[in-house]
């Protein structure tokens, strides 16, 4: 494993059996998440970025071990301990001695926060499941992280129905934050909120990042959101990662033709840029039946024969990460503003 990394994916595997006939016999898989590898740096935010349907959730859900990955290796290194553990392989009892390192806060501040427990019993939750703290102390750690997240802290005796969207996703930061985790899963976390309201969110994960010493796997289907806050971004298509790429990189010269067309339809806010917004055409292909050699190819504007037969493997190309076959030749189009 890296030195520098906190988090070590390889060739993680998640698929879902598809079963049929008298005999529910298995007649296929859902190749959801299909053959990941990719590092987390210390202190980076690192980006999952892809149409909705693309494996991005299912990644995260298999390295928190809220799904059982099928195969592979998830290796985190506790900076704490300074002991690597294999979340992949490890048993329900040994997972609860780590999770006070990893958190995670989800896409709908609605659904994720208990309603009939107050604003205190939410953000301390953590604290009690992990017995990292006597509940005398419980006041004083929802006070602070409250405030640290832009609440007043007499609000710990209200109930979640009393929010609007953006404070309920503040609490359920402050509730993740409760413990002083090491690394912070946020799925979609900004999708839900108005636009005003998801720049304050991202602004305060920013700082508090700092603050906190975090690092962070962001999931979002909105390029725009990736390019606010991550430093690197990996694009999936199909269970698959089809570009790895430092943020700025990958917007202004993507090298994989997926990626290009994710930009081109990002709506643009300077009329004057003159970028032309395209929609992506076609249909992301069903991952229980895979197109042959790229999966892109019925979708892709430069695709070849090759491209029908074999698969193209992730390689480094112009200090970017690709699988296509024509990475080192195409020349495609980048964003430079959003
Ligand atoms: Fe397009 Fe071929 Fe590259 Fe796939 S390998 S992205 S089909 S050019």
């Amino acid at each position: 494993m890296n030195k520098d990394a906190l988090l070590e994916v390889k060739n993680l595997k998640k698929y879902f059996p598809i079963t049929g006939g008298f005999f529910n016999k298995v007649e296929g898989y859902v190749k959801a998440v299909d053959d990941l590898s990719f590092e987390i740096i210390k202190g980076e935010v690192f980006g999952l970025v892809g149409e909705s349907g693309c494996g991005k959730s299912t990644t995260a859900r298999s390295i928190l071990r809220a799904l059982d990955p099928t195969s592979g290796e998830v290796n985190f290194y506790n900076s704490k301990t300074e002991e690597v553990y294999n979340l992949a392989s490890m048993d329900k009892a040994q997972l609860r001695g780590v999770r006070q390192y990893i958190q995670t806060v989800f896409q709908d501040p609605y659904s994720s926060l208990n309603p009939r427990m107050t604003i205190k019993e939410i953000v301390a939750e953590p604290v009690l499941i992990n017995k990292l703290a006597p509940k005398s102390e419980f006041d004083e750690i929802v006070a602070d992280r409250l405030e640290r997240v832009g609440l007043k802290a007499n609000y710990m005796s209200r109930y979640p129905h009393a929010f609007s969207g953006g404070q309920r996703q503040r609490v359920a930061i402050a509730r993740a934050l409760s413990i002083n985790p090491q690394f912070l899963v946020c799925d979609e976390i900004v999708s839900a909120l108005d636009v005003s309201v998801q720049a304050q969110i991202l602004n305060l994960l920013e700082e508090l990042k700092q603050e906190f010493e975090l690092t962070l796997l962001f999931i979002a289907h909105d390029l725009s959101v990736i390019k606010h806050i991550c430093d690197r971004v990996a694009v999936m298509y199909v269970g698959k990662i089809v570009e790895i790429a430092k943020t700025e990189d990958l917007f202004a010269n993507p090298a994989h033709p997926y990626t290009e067309s994710l930009l081109a339809a990002v709506p643009k806010t300077d009329p004057e840029s003159g970028r032309e917004i395209l929609s992506l055409e076609g249909e992301v292909p069903d991952p229980s039946n895979p197109p042959s050699g790229c999966y892109f190819h019925t979708r892709c504007k430069y695709a070849e024969e090759i491209c029908k037969k074999e698969f193209p493997e992730l390689r480094e190309v112009k200090g970017n990460k690709v699988a296509c076959h024509f990475a080192k030749e195409l020349e495609l189009n980048g964003i430079a503003e959003i």
